[in-house]
């Protein structure tokens, strides 16, 4: 069965992160568009929301803006639909007539060391998860942890960093769940080791996020490994200049004495980790000649080494990537695949800001609205034949409403505590607040 010609194109997005919304607001501004964004999650914004740090409120409030698109008639929310288990590629293409992937990285990179899976260690991801209240992140035992060891020198290995060293009641007019604030309330946090691979003027952290870990209150800053008399500034970049002034300047007004240390430690990596039934100690070895190897004690070990891209059934993949060219989705072997997309860091790798998803979307949507206007329009399926699909199976998709009142519940949660939001974390209390329609009986 097909669809006449001449109705308003349709265009399916899978993920309702950052640039999966940015896709949406450049897709209606098209007068004709009609828009389906969906999740697996019932609630938008992606790693706005369960990765960007919950002491950033003014980055979380971009969600304000990302969330105008909604206001659209011509765009639904269908939250709780996981692409590759309730709904497949061939039929989102053959009901749309342009799918694209804005799914993002939902994995990490590993280090490849012995030890790297003992109780202890994780990923700097799924520990971001848990303190962003992800329904699906594991609890993190805190309980007396007092020595933490991050791999990695970026930004998110500095968001870990400073959550760990923050007083717990300080994060409390944050967003994040009740059961995290108790957890990190257990922690006895002494020191907090942040390893680089190579020097401080190589590390791929920002100035601000560096110096507002650096001026994390009440902090003690020791650096080892490096000698930053010896850089030679005058061939760094700016922001690497920066960097390293930044370092000398904390690290010479450090306090002699305080009850949490914060550690840099440059030009080492992980040989192995080392523990009896859970990790203990990390063994580093020097990258650099000269340096010494050394181990360091750890209750917890947290590798930011990098997000990864999940492969998506049916759709191509190359790297934690899906192969194409300014947004339009390849083949392996690079031929063109009509009527497919992708936007965000599934497009590019995980790499850039918010803002980068911006600009990323307007191009791929470019495109798609080129393809639109000068391509010859498929037949497609009703939709409702694709609602029908996803009923038999048993999928129930959640839409706006449904996110609004997880967002008034939140809200409401975070009056107590006096913040302006508590996450739900825990998956039946937001299916609790999933109104479904009961249907025919
Ligand atoms: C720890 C951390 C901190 C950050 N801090 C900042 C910051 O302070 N400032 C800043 O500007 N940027 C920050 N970023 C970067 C920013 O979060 C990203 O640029 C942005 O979120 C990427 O957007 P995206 O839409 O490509 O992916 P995502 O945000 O990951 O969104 C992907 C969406 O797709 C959904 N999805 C995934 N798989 C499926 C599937 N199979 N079916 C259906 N839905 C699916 C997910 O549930 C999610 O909602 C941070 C990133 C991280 C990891």
């Amino acid at each position: 069965m097909g669809m006449p010609t001449h109705e308003p194109p349709r265009v399916a997005i899978v993920g309702a992160g950052p640039s999966g919304l940015f896709a949406a607001a450049a897709l209606v501004s098209d007068p004709d568009v009609r828009v389906d964004i969906f999740d697996r999650l019932p609630t938008p914004f992606g790693l706005l929301r369960y990765g960007v740090a919950p002491d950033h409120a003014s980055i979380k409030a971009v969600a304000t803006t990302l969330a105008r698109v909604f206001e659209s008639d011509r765009v639904r929310f269908l939250g709780l639909v996981e692409f590759g288990r309730d709904v497949t590629a061939a039929e989102l293409v053959a009901s749309y007539d342009a799918v694209i992937y804005a799914v993002g990285a939902a994995d990490d990179r590993h280090l490849g060391i012995p030890g790297e899976d003992l109780p202890g260690s994780r990923s700097a991801r799924q520990f971001v998860a848990w303190y962003s209240g992800h329904p699906d992140a594991e609890p993190q035992p805190m309980a007396g942890v007092r020595d933490a060891v991050i791999i990695g020198v970026g930004n998110v290995a500095v968001d870990v960093a400073r959550i760990l060293l923050k007083e717990p009641s300080a994060l409390s007019v944050t967003d994040m769940p009740d059961t995290v604030l108790a957890a990190l309330r257990e922690a006895r946090i002494e020191n907090v080791w942040l390893v680089g691979r190579r020097g401080p003027e190589h590390a791929a952290f920002t100035t601000p996020e560096l110096r507002e870990l650096l001026e994390t209150p009440g902090i003690g800053i020791t650096l080892t490994g490096c000698d930053l008399e010896a850089i030679d500034s005058s061939v760094l970049e700016r922001h690497a200049r920066a960097n390293v002034a930044l370092i000398a300047g904390a690290v010479a007004e450090s306090p002699g004495t305080a009850d949490r240390w914060l550690h840099l430690l440059f030009w080492h990596r992980p040989a192995a980790l080392d523990g009896e039934g859970r990790v203990q100690a990390v063994r580093l070895e020097p990258t650099a000649p000269g340096a010494e190897p050394l181990t360091v004690p750890a209750d917890l070990v947290l590798r930011s080494i990098g997000y990864r891209g999940v492969p998506l059934p049916g759709v191509p993949y190359d790297e934690g990537r899906i192969p194409n060219l300014e947004g339009r989705v390849l083949e392996l072997d690079g031929s063109a695949r009509p009527g497919e997309y992708a936007v965000g860091w599934i497009k590019r790798g995980p790499v850039g800001l918010i803002g980068s998803n911006k600009k990323d979307a307007a191009e791929t949507v470019a495109h798609l609205l080129e393809d639109l206007a000068t391509q010859p329009r498929r037949h497609l399926d009703d939709l409702a034949a694709l609602d029908a699909t996803l009923a038999a199976r048993g999928v129930r998709p959640s839409d706006l409403e449904d996110w609004r009142r997880i967002d008034e519940a939140e809200i409401a949660r975070g009056g107590i505590r006096g913040s302006e939001r508590t996450k739900i974390e825990a998956w039946h209390d937001l299916l609790d607040l999933v109104r479904h329609d009961p249907g025919p009986a």
